[in-house]
């Protein structure tokens, strides 16, 4: 398993749609209550749930971890994952800090990697240019990127994504993926 977080706009999901061409990788589609964006497909981005479906999955056990995040509830579904390793394929997981690091206490294995930004400048400048949140869930999420980018140090690997392609190629290669490696 490898789990990817970040704060919002460093480009965790810009990173991961160059990840999971390969076929080696399976991305895990988590459960959120929050509203889909223009673009973004149900089944492939997220499952959108209403909030009594998603706490009917949590009555159920089905997720290997949820957290609140932005006032929205997000959730890693547990099938996917064991069949995914069981399968021998990478399992890859974007998560919020909190998420990963409830996986890590439960002594969840994997390569946990914190993507950071190159300045909390450029982050809002992608945020902005992102150009999907409000005004005020844009402070928000930025106002949260400072508390999380102080958890980067309880991750394995922290890579920052200034050059998008030497980004990739950096996740790449910690999750075991280097060309021509299979
Ligand atoms: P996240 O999934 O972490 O919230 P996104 O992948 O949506 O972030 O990226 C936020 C914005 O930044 C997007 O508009 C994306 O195109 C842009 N972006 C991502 N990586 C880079 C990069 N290395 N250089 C410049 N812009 C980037
Ligand atoms: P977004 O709404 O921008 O897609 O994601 C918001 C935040 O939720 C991001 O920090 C992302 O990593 C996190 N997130 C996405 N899926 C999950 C999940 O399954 N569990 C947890 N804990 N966080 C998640």
């Amino acid at each position: 398993m490898v789990l990817i977080s970040g704060p919002s706009g460093c480009g965790k999901s810009t990173i991961i749609q160059q990840l999971i061409s390969d076929e080696r990788v399976e991305f895990s589609v988590s459960a959120t209550t929050r509203p889909i964006r223009d673009g973004e497909v149900s089944g492939k981005d997220y499952y959108f749930l209403t909030t009594k479906e998603f706490r009917a999955k949590v009555e159920e056990g089905a997720f290997i971890e949820y957290a609140e995040v932005y006032g929205n509830l997000y959730g890693t579904l547990r099938a996917p994952m064991e069949e995914a390793i069981a399968g021998g394929r990478v399992f890859l997981v974007e998560i919020d800090v909190q998420g990963a690091l409830q996986l890590r206490a439960l002594g969840e294995p994997g390569v946990y990697v914190f993507i950071a930004p190159p300045s909390f400048d450029e982050l809002k400048r992608r945020l902005v240019g992102r150009g999907t949140e409000s005004p005020e869930v844009l402070e928000r999420r930025l106002k949260k990127a400072e508390d999380e980018y102080r958890e980067r140090v309880k991750y394995d690997h922290v890579v920052i994504n200034d050059d998008l392609e030497r980004a990739v190629e950096e996740v790449r290669n910690l999750a075991g993926l280097q060309e021509g490696v299979s």
